[in-house]
């Protein structure tokens, strides 16, 4: 249960009414919430006097639904950039799996520039699923990031890969990206909760919609209400494709949950060929974002190598989505 508390109830009775009702206490606009356990179902007549109003749930997804919040969250990245509320927003990102060298990085940096893309993407701590695959360059990665933030005016977004990094990745980047390995990982969902940045939360390929919410919850309960959902492909039976974008999902997010979703259609085919197609498919969707990896020169990437556009496929591409996001009434930034 969501519990609002009078404007004028100060931190330190939410304090204790929180203690009581074994509830994370939350400032939001200028009062207090306390989310409960969702068994929860109703406030105790003692504590009425000092509500304000109620929400009861019937499952674990509470400050990520619609039933408390009806809208969808209007998330900024720095003071020029924001998605959802009434934006209309879908912002394109794009860039390369891994930062593998500053000409790389230089070279992505120029053509979101050039075109006209706002935040670039990398990863500096790559969660490989082998030991011997490239992991990364790891801190010097992401000052190369924060060199090209600097230099070209772009946002960055790159992935944290344990907690211990999530300093770095807070000082050297505009929004942390959470892996769909570490959808789960209770360590990094905790230290992004403390932060108050926009948390790109992936879906781990095995999970159900309630769990990969339910994930969300761990960082928005413990304070951080900047969490982006991204749909990425889960495992089906299916093997041709590398993983299964579930479209479905998404449409099923945007009607339960107040979160803004991005959609990375590259990681969910795993394969270039797919990746303009799927993306006009995702554009028509009408979703808040479309993280898409591009590399100079993909045949020799270090990473995701089969699924990333050269240059020329992405401009196409960036076009292309033009008149789709009209047709939906998206403008894409
Ligand atoms: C990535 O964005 O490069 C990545 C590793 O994605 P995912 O966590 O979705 O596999
Ligand atoms: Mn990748």
């Amino acid at each position: 249960m969501i519990i609002k508390l009078k404007k004028d109830i100060g931190e330190a009775k939410a304090n204790e009414l929180g203690k009581e009702l074994q509830a994370f206490v939350l400032k939001q606009d200028s009062s207090f919430i306390l989310v409960t356990p969702t068994k929860l179902k109703e406030v105790d007549e003692k504590y009425k006097p000092l509500v304000a109003e109620s929400f009861v749930f019937n499952d674990d997804i509470q400050l990520a639904s619609k039933k408390f919040i009806p809208h969808t969250r209007e998330i900024k990245v720095g003071n020029e950039i924001s998605i959802g509320g009434k934006t209309n927003n879908t912002v394109v990102i794009t860039g390369p799996c891994s930062v593998e060298s500053e000409e790389q990085i230089e070279q992505s940096a120029q053509f979101c520039k050039k075109l006209g893309v706002k935040i670039l993407r990398a990863g500096a701590f790559k969660p490989r699923t082998s030991p011997y695959s490239f992991q990364g360059m790891g801190i010097d990665g992401l000052k190369l990031l924060d060199k090209m933030r600097s230099k070209y005016g772009l946002k960055i977004i790159s992935e944290v890969r344990d907690s211990t990094h999530v300093q770095d990745i807070i000082q050297y980047s505009d929004i942390v990206q959470i892996g769909a390995k570490s959808m789960y990982d209770h360590g990094i969902l905790k230290a992004c909760a403390k932060i108050n940045k926009p948390v790109l939360l992936k879906r781990g390929f095995g999970t159900t919609l309630q769990e990969f919410v339910q994930s969300a919850e761990f960082i928005l309960s413990g304070g951080n209400e900047n969490v982006i959902l991204c749909e990425r492909g889960i495992r089906t039976f299916e093997t041709k494709t590398r993983f299964t974008l579930d479209l479905c999902g998404v449409a099923w997010l945007k009607e339960h949950t107040n979160l803004p979703i991005i959609l990375d259609p590259s990681h969910a085919i795993g394969y270039a060929y797919g990746v303009p197609d799927l993306t006009r498919a995702c554009m028509a969707m009408g979703c808040d974002g479309l993280l898409i990896e591009t590399h100079p020169n993909p045949a020799v990437a270090k990473s995701d190598a089969s699924q990333q556009l050269n240059f020329d496929q992405f401009t196409n591409l960036y076009e292309s989505l033009k008149p789709i996001a009209k047709a939906v009434g998206k403008n894409i930034i």
